[in-house]
């Protein structure tokens, strides 16, 4: 270990304890306190911890009346000395971050949805309009081309992953797109 390594090192500890002193301050005996249920998500690290560090969520905590906050990194501070608030406020802080992850996986979604519609309306006009022709074509008695003919009668793929499902329609649409040029295809909406 070099000297520099082990400076940083203990500048790491002393702000640990300094954190641990502020936060035994705040609380006087940290086992008689117990969690709320309440949690405050502030959207940015606008709040602040009984440590003194800025955070974002607020988990309440109470004792006797008097009510104090503390972050999520906190909640480690009562591991051996209050194992009840330490366990409730984990499971909170559990909870909280599945909640959050459901709701960005739930946006991403929508996102993608709002990405698909209009590939999925360029699509189904290309092949529609690919279809004409090769109907027309058989109208006439004539051969469709390949291509055409395979892009008319392939059904359209589904998936359960929507970013699949676009990079799929992408792909198609570009070659619709040359197939209806090479052909010579009119696409009318
Ligand atoms: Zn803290």
């Amino acid at each position: 270990m070099t000297i520099a390594t082990m400076e940083s090192k203990t500048t790491t500890n002393s702000a640990k304890l300094w954190r641990m002193e502020a936060f035994i301050k705040a609380l006087g005996d940290p086992s008689k306190w117990s969690y709320t249920g309440q949690v405050n998500d502030l959207t940015r690290p606008i709040g602040k911890c009984i440590c003194g560090h800025a955070i974002r969520f607020e988990f309440v905590i109470e004792n006797d009346g008097q009510i104090e906050k503390v972050g999520s990194e906190c909640i480690n501070n009562f591991m051996t000395i209050n194992p009840t608030l330490y366990k409730s406020l984990k499971d909170a802080d559990k909870a909280l971050k599945e909640q959050i992850k459901e709701a960005k996986k739930l946006a991403k979604e929508l996102e993608l949805n709002e990405k698909i519609q209009p590939v999925k309306a360029e699509y189904d006009l290309l092949r529609t309009s690919i279809k004409k022709y090769v109907y027309n074509m058989r109208i006439q008695r004539r051969w469709a081309d390949y291509d055409a003919y395979k892009i008319a009668t392939t059904k359209t793929k589904e998936f359960v992953r929507l970013s699949s499902y676009l990079k799929y329609l992408e792909t198609n649409v570009s070659y619709f797109k040359s197939t209806v040029e090479r052909l010579g295809i009119t696409v009318e909406a």
